[in-house]
Formats: C-alpha cells, sequence, structure tokens
C-alpha cells in the first residue's frame, strides 16, 4: 500500500485496493448469504467452508437466493445467472491470492478467529483488507496480530443478508482511515448502507439488543408471562417482542451472546439463566428446524411453551407480574436507552443519530418513537 490522507479515524498510511474480487471464509448462514450478495451485485466471489458438506449446502442455498430474486423481481434471470458465474466454492484456498478483500464469517470463537486470520495473512495479498463479519467480538482480539493490521476491520452484515441494509462498519484502532473510506464506499456499491462504529464488544446492535433481551428475561424470572412482554413491546411500536425474537435468533445464540456480553461488561451485565435453562431441557427456538422455545411452534398461532414455567423456581407466570404493559415497556427501553447512551458516551459511534439508523436498520426499532437517545 502506498501513502495518502483521508479525514476518516487514524491517519491515513496506505492506498487500499480497488474492491473487484471478495474472498468470504465460512459458508454458513452469514458466509452464504454475503457472498451471494456480493456476487449478484457484480463482484467476482470466491466462498471457502472446511467442510465440503457445508459448502454443498451453501451452493444450494445461493442457488436458492438468486432464484427467489428472479421470483421477486428483484434481478432479471440473464444478471441472476451472470452473478451465479461470478460465484465460485472451494474447500482449500483456490482464488484467494487474487483477492482484494476477505470476509470472514466462521463460527463465534476468538480462538478459531484468530487461527483463521494468522493464516490469512500468509495466503492474501498484503493489502487486501481483512473484514470479520463477528456479531460482536473485538476486531483487535481477533486481527490484530496479522502483518499490516493497518488493513483490518469489521464488516458486520445481519441476517438476512438480501433483507438487512445495515452493515456495521467496525474500525479496530489498527485500522487506516482509508481503508475505512474505501470499506464505506464498498458498503454504498452494495446497495447498503454502513454506521462506522468503533471496535469494541457487540459495537452498537448486538450490545443494545442483547442488553434489552436480557432484561426481558430477567422480567420472566420475575414472574411475568410471555405474552404479556411481546404485547406490551409490539404495543410500543416493535415489530416482534423479545421472547419471540429470542426464538428467532436462537436461544443457543441469544445465550451464547449473553455469556459474551457478561464477559465483556461484568459489572454491568447481570446474566440471566432463563435460556441456559431453556437449551438444557432442549429447547433452543425457532431457528434450523427447531420447534419450541419461549413459545411452542406446532400449531398456528404460536403458544407459550408451558415448560417455562417449571423451569422458573417462583413457580407460576402472572398475567403480567403485577406490571401493566407500560410499566413492560419502560423498564425494558429505559435499559437499551442506558445502552445506547453509552454507546455515544464511549464514542463507539460518533453521535445519537448513528444509534438511531443502527438500531432501525438492524433491530426494527420504530423511528416514529423519535430518537432513542432522547429523553422519555
Ligand atoms: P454458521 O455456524 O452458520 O457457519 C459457520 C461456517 O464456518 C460453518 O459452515 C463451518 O463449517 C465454517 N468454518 C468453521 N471454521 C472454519 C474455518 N477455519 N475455515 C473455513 N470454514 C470454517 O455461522 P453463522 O451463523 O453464519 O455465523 C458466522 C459469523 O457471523 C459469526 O461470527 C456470527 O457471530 C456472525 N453473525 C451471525 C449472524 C446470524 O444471524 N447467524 C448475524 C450476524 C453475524
Amino acid at each position: 500500500m502506498s501513502t495518502a490522507t483521508s479525514p476518516v479515524g487514524r491517519p491515513a498510511r496506505s492506498v487500499p485496493p480497488a474492491i473487484n474480487r471478495v474472498g468470504v471464509v465460512g459458508a454458513g448462514v452469514m458466509g452464504s448469504g454475503i457472498a451471494q450478495w456480493c456476487a449478484a451485485r457484480g463482484f467476482e466471489v470466491v466462498l471457502r467452508d472446511a467442510q465440503p458438506a457445508a459448502l454443498m449446502r451453501a451452493g444450494e442455498v445461493i442457488n436458492g437466493l438468486f432464484a427467489e430474486a428472479v421470483r421477486r423481481g428483484k434481478l432479471d434471470a440473464t444478471t441472476a445467472a451472470a452473478g451465479q458465474a461470478r460465484l465460485s466454492l472451494t474447500v482449500d484456498w483456490t482464488g484467494f491470492a487474487e483477492c482484494d478483500l476477505v470476509i470472514e464469517a466462521i463460527v463465534e470463537d476468538v480462538a478459531a478467529k484468530r487461527a483463521l486470520f494468522a493464516e490469512l495473512g500468509e495466503i492474501v495479498r498484503p493489502d487486501a483488507l481483512l473484514a470479520s463479519n463477528t456479531s460482536a467480538l473485538p476486531i483487535e482480539e481477533i486481527a490484530g496480530h496479522v502483518p499490516q493490521p493497518e488493513r483490518t476491520l469489521g464488516l458486520h452484515f445481519f441476517n438476512p443478508v438480501s433483507r438487512m441494509r445495515l452493515v456495521e462498519l467496525v474500525r479496530s484502532r489498527d485500522t487506516d482511515a482509508a481503508v475505512v473510506s474505501a470499506a464505506q464506499r464498498w458498503v454504498e456499491i452494495l446497495g447498503k448502507t454502513a454506521v462506522i462504529c468503533r471496535s469494541s464488544p457487540g459495537f452498537v446492535v448486538t450490545r443494545v439488543l442483547f442488553f434489552y433481551l436480557n432484561a426481558a428475561c430477567s422480567l420472566v424470572e420475575e414472574g411475568v408471562a410471555i405474552p404479556a412482554i411481546d404485547r406490551a413491546m409490539r404495543d410500543w411500536g416493535w415489530p416482534m417482542g423479545p421472547m419471540r425474537l429470542i426464538d428467532e435468533v436462537g436461544v443457543d445464540v441469544t445465550d451464547f451472546i449473553f455469556g459474551e456480553m457478561a464477559h465483556y461488561f461484568p459489572m454491568r451485565f447481570v446474566r440471566t439463566t432463563l435460556c441456559a435453562d431453556l437449551l438444557t431441557a432442549g429447547f433452543r427456538g425457532r431457528k434450523n428446524g427447531a420447534s419450541a422455545g419461549f413459545y411452542t411452534y406446532a400449531g398456528n398461532p404460536a403458544l407459550p411453551n408451558p415448560a417455562v414455567e417449571t423451569l422458573l423456581t417462583r413457580g407460576a407466570l402472572k398475567t403480567n407480574g403485577g406490571m401493566s404493559d407500560e410499566e413492560i415497556a419502560a423498564r425494558l427501553m429505559q435499559v437499551m436507552r442506558e445502552e445506547a447512551r453509552r454507546c455515544v458516551e464511549e464514542g463507539v459511534v460518533a453521535a445519537a443519530t448513528d444509534v438511531d439508523r443502527a438500531m432501525t436498520l438492524g433491530a426494527g426499532y420504530p423511528p416514529s418513537r423519535g430518537s432513542l437517545l432522547a429523553p422519555e
């Protein structure tokens, strides 16, 4: 990389390459979605997974996404076919030496990601940008050790990639300003909206959302009925209540992120145990074919899972635990506001409007309620 100047973040020391060819590592839910979206938007893409079976599944998922885009009129058949032709799958590193940007989307595990970035450092060009799709891990912790760490960053896409407009663009203490600018332009070419965040656990959306979900679990542990909590938050303006959202995200994923938040914010995140208890009892939510979590989904409509009550030491759930819907919403929104305010105070984002954009596009915060940081 040669020298340049740029207005954003750490002084620029380099000119990042033009991004034409993108490598994606990890062909799971996110890697498949990112690879398909990039190929559909005109980029050459190579997608790698260590497991041939995962790669085969990813190929089917990607074909399905192209077919759906044609069905919904988002792409014409010729453009979709050209996109498919731009994407290749590999179990080794074929094609990665030519990539201008590599996005890591493997399991959320610090050691696995660190090892992968070390490997990438040996395989890709020294000027190629190296990004992680991690939901919560500080970028320095997983990629700070690569040669030229100034080219590392986070590109946190949301699920499903084809529908969610937000990308949290995460700059670590190493990330070069020119890299931030280049990545921001690239995200715009993808048709997504970048919110620039400082590398800090959970960035904005994961942090604010999971403090809120944990507070909702705490209400259940105190005896408030699940439908009352979801109704209160839907009435407040959310597209979905928090207990139902946990089922959609996965009880396993939620409990894992609760663990990460407790690890990184030990003084403030009082981790509830309800999700861990549900998992032990075999309830994983609704993701990946699982059929019960806080609700059961055997019939329509979904019904509150009666097993939750048996897991609670304090016994039966009351209709609303003695709280009005307004009190429930006020308590949960207070937790969310507090965390959102901290994100601005700590400089995770530059302004309140960044938090609002991130929470609206990434979590469904209702903009009709005004700023999340405005006083109640
Ligand atoms: P996933 O479990 O669906 O897929 C991970 C894939 O990575 C698997 O196919 C696995 O075989 C592969 N893999 C693991 N180690 C590998 C290695 N060393 N080399 C190559 N492939 C390897 O995971 P996911 O849900 O797609 O999540 C991926 C990342 O994206 C995580 O960091 C997660 O936190 C983040 N994320 C997930 C979501 C979501 O809703 N699932 C949303 C945003 C961000």
